[in-house]
């Protein structure tokens, strides 16, 4: 596999020619050539744009924030909704025109929206200098290197992100063998295909030394994972492994399938104590025709089977869920059935997509997209109102309970991190105190004091006081 190459490369790469010409340039006062990767879509495609950066920095190439003056953009894309196709072929078409004429930059694109079949780009888009499937990165650190004089020998595809954020994610399994008929996925990422435990676990060693603190274990079908390998194991198995890891505090995975979300697995989220209580479980319709339709694998009954068992065994679970509305030939009476199942389960989070026509999927060669654009809109709309409806009430509840919280980041003057059920929670920090930098990657333990439907409020403990200089002493803070 090509992760493995990675992995096992990374040591080689601080000795690698790349890295010696970078010192080298450094010593003369060479300006290093930048390059910027722009983002769109699920967390994979956030994972492979944190990767492939750091084979950019492995190489001595450096990071711009600057899309118009990088000498090589690469755009990261997803084609899952229409709407981020646009967003990713607009931007394109924006970059295209600027570069036109300068053939020291180069562009590159990456992610779902290059398939096999790539012909058509290509016409579409003459200036794009190189195009990548999913996690193939090699070819556009080869050809950056090539350009600029750099080597990427050691600095190839999948490496460890450099300066992860505290809270990380990492693929496990790519690609998905379920071919739901409205899903392109399949098509653009391939079959299933696991990562060896050996190699997640080395990886996950790696980020928590790097101070990543909470981990998310990624697959389209994550819980599938590692069927494909032998000896067989499972995603319980590999979560008790990364558990063993010293200072990593938290394990997250997503996404799952209801037909392949295992007692076993249940069980390890309930016994595991770094595994968080929180389980991504999209229903998509609640009527059993539309779930054939879809060639889901499971009837609402059986969904909502699943979905109460998880939260007997597990009261305290996080639920959250994927819900498209407007699917080829939805009525209104099929409609009320996916907010029946919202009314019955009240999850924590809803992701609704109106359905987006996919060209190459079964539905699209197969089903009309027949449900009026209006409709669909005002069926988010209403689903959207219900949810805002549960998670208000419910949030209301935690109101004087307490969490723990893992401070993530800070903005506009608060902190803000999320419990082990991934609440949003926004840290105030009390007046004169500033924001203290040192927060973030701790975990404090806090008492909400607010809610909306969104988010949670509370007050940075007031153990924190300021010393006789004004600043913040991080041993104050009751570190959990
Ligand atoms: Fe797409 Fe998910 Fe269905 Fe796989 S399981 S085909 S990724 S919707």
């Amino acid at each position: 596999m090509v992760e493995q190459l990675i992995i096992f490369s990374l040591g080689r790469a601080s000795t690698s020619l790349s890295a010696r010409k970078f010192h080298t340039s450094l010593r003369i006062g060479f300006k290093m050539p930048s390059y910027h990767v722009w983002t769109v879509g699920c967390q994979m495609n956030e994972s492979d744009s944190e990767r492939l950066s750091s084979g950019f920095s492995k190489m001595g190439f450096e990071s711009t924030g600057d899309i118009a003056t990088a000498d090589v953009v690469v755009l990261n894309t997803c084609v899952v909704r229409q709407s981020a196709e646009d967003t990713a072929t607009g931007m394109l078409g924006r970059i295209g025109k600027r570069m036109k004429g300068n053939d020291d930059r180069m562009i590159a694109v990456m992610g779902c929206m290059v398939g096999p079949e790539q012909s058509e780009l290509k016409r579409r888009f003459p200036y794009v200098n190189v195009w990548a499937r999913p996690q193939e990165f090699a070819p556009i650190l080869e050809l950056a290197g090539m350009k600029h004089g750099l080597d990427p020998e050691g600095c190839l595809s999948g490496a460890v992100p450099e300066n992860p954020n505290v809270a990380s994610f990492i693929p496990i399994v790519h690609g998905c063998d379920k071919f739901c008929t409205f899903c392109i996925i399949p098509y653009r990422r391939g079959r299933e295909n696991s990562r060896s435990a050996f190699e997640i676990v080395h990886e996950a060693e790696l980020m928590v030394a790097r101070g990543v603190k909470d981990i998310t274990l990624l697959g389209q079908n994550v819980d599938s994972y590692g069927h494909d390998l032998r000896p067989r194991i499972d995603l319980a198995d590999l979560m008790e492994q990364v558990q063993e890891i010293d200072g990593l505090e938290r394990i997250r995975f997503l996404t799952s399938h209801p037909n392949d979300m295992s007692v076993r697995i249940i069980e390890a989220i309930r016994d595991l104590p770094k595994v968080c209580e929180m389980i991504n479980l999209p229903f998509q319709s609640g009527d059993d025709t539309i779930l054939a339709n879809m060639r889901r694998g499971y009837t609402s009954s059986q969904y909502l089977e699943k979905a109460f068992l998880i939260k007997d065994m597990i009261p305290e679970v996080s639920l959250t869920t994927d819900l498209i509305v407007g699917f080829s030939g939805e009525t209104d009476a099929q409609f009320e059935k996916s907010m029946d199942i919202l009314r019955a389960v009240e999850f924590t989070k809803v992701h609704t997509s109106e359905y987006s026509y996919r060209e190459g999927t079964f539905a699209s060669r197969k089903m009309n997209d027949d449900v009026e654009r209006a409709v669909k809109k005002a069926r988010k709309v209403a689903v959207d109102e219900l949810q805002q409806e549960i998670q208000g009430k419910n949030n209301a509840i935690l109101v004087g309970k307490s969490f723990d919280v893992l401070v993530e980041g800070r903005k506009r003057g608060r902190l803000h991190g999320r419990s082990r059920g991934d609440k949003l929670i926004y840290l105030n920090v009390p007046d004169g105190l500033g924001v203290p930098e040192s927060q973030v990657g701790d975990t404090v333990s806090v008492e909400i004091t607010d809610s909306s439907p969104w988010s949670l409020e509370a007050e940075l403990p007031v153990t924190q006081a300021p010393d006789e200089r004004g600043q913040v002493k991080k041993e104050k803070v009751p570190v959990v």
